[in-house]
């Protein structure tokens, strides 16, 4: 079959005028112009019309769990604030209010043009429940806080669950709730069973100074609940994490090798001394941005151009409704290049494709529109404006997605 389009964006070289993509099931066999793809390609021909046909959308991080939190939690100056408030909410919600919310969460990204889905649950439980309409990565959000003696059998129930689904991973949820024996046995389920990691980094002021300084509002908080905090007071985030999964003493001049299996989201409060940690490192592990979620906790400015610098690749997401308005990533785009104006906005439209197939490890796969890889496409209307990339970052509901081959 060839469908031909206005236009194509392969994300591998210019946009491509009056273009066609010939697939065979669900692979890509041919792009390029539509009289080269019509002269050497059999099959029917499908016109799109004035349409841009552009790789699927990939949200590297949400949690549809919370779909049904949408304007429940108003915005708060105090991160911890927020947590105590999700809790209470989430003390309120049943079973099947999960179930719900989580196919709620799916049906809206497809509205929104997204394709596939790195989601976050607490609940792992309940996966089997549910038939993802969308290509999913599936990561069981791990918390031992009450229990760390438990980490390991706490991994296992998680993983009997997930293994009901063909992508998943670990992500202990955050280094105040999980233990970092939680974090090292994750990384080596993770190196023996290839599967892909995930963790909230560095995401608030709060967290810093609990780690850091041992004081602030989290660190009360998270005292009330029995943690030990003789880890408090002395490392940053960052340090704490790298730490936690490397064995050699921090102070070394030495390189450490970050596993490329993490996502890692936030990383919004990074001090000096972090990027000179960063700047030593061999090996890269993938950032995830959530520029709403980031403006509705107004965390500290999300130090983009640094990380960029070091050599980083930075996705986005939406994250959960608890603190977004919808799972649009097309509203992402357009939050985070009000925050960067200077970015361009192909290099935006790579973060929600080219980049987030990397940290799925799905570089060969997702993410372009190239011979060989999957047919997970998203079509918008398409003006021919002179400036293709902006008029895609500032589109939203998307006509058309397919995944692997088939239109849904
Ligand atoms: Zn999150």
């Amino acid at each position: 079959m060839i469908y031909r389009a206005r236009v194509v964006v392969t994300m591998d070289g210019p946009p491509i005028e009056n273009g066609a993509v010939a697939i065979s099931e669900n692979r890509i066999d041919d792009v390029g112009s539509f009289g080269e793809i019509k002269a050497c390609n059999s099959g029917e021909i499908v016109d799109l019309g004035e349409q841009a046909l552009l790789p699927g959308l990939i949200n590297a991080h949400c949690h549809l769990d919370y779909t049904c939190l949408r304007g429940k939690i108003p915005p708060s100056k105090s991160f911890t604030d927020w947590i105590r408030a999700i809790n209470l909410a989430k003390a309120r919600l049943s079973e099947e209010d999960y179930v719900a919310s989580i196919k709620e969460g799916f049906a809206q990204a497809k509205r929104f043009g997204t394709t596939t889905i790195a989601n976050l649950t607490a609940y792992p439980e309940l996966v089997e429940k549910i038939d993802e309409p969308i290509r999913t990565w599936w990561f069981a959000e791990l918390i031992d806080i009450r229990s760390p003696d438990r980490a390991n059998e706490i991994i296992d129930l998680a993983m009997e669950s997930m293994k009901s689904k063909k992508n998943w991973g670990l992500g202990p949820h955050a280094l105040f709730t999980a233990s970092p024996n939680l974090f090292r046995h994750c990384e080596e389920i993770a190196r023996r069973e290839n599967i892909l990691l995930t963790t909230h980094l560095a995401e608030s002021r709060e967290e810093m100074s609990m780690f850091r300084d041992g004081s602030g509002p989290l660190y009360e908080f998270i005292k009330e609940t029995g943690r030990p905090m003789d880890d408090c007071g002395d490392e940053t985030p960052l340090e704490k994490f790298i730490g936690a999964l490397t064995s050699a003493p921090l102070g070394a001049g030495s390189g450490r090798a970050l596993s490329q299996k993490w996502m890692i989201a936030h990383l919004n409060e990074l001090s000096e001394s972090d990027f000179d940690l960063l700047a030593r490192s061999t090996g890269k592990f993938h950032v995830v941005h959530s520029p709403r979620s980031h403006g509705y906790f107004a965390h500290s400015p999300f130090p983009f151009e640094r990380l960029r610098a070091l050599g980083f690749h930075i996705c986005l997401g939406t994250d959960s409704l608890a603190s977004n308005e919808n799972l649009s990533l097309f509203a992402e785009m357009r939050a985070f290049q009000r925050n960067e104006p200077n970015v361009s906005p192909r290099e935006i439209f790579e973060m929600v494709t080219v980049n987030a197939a990397r940290a799925l490890s799905q570089q060969n796969a997702l993410g372009r529109i190239r011979p060989g890889f999957h047919v997970d496409l998203t079509s918008i209307p398409c003006t021919g404006s002179n400036n293709l990339f902006e008029e895609i970052v500032a589109f939203d509901q998307a006509s058309t997605i397919w995944i692997d081959g088939k239109r849904v």
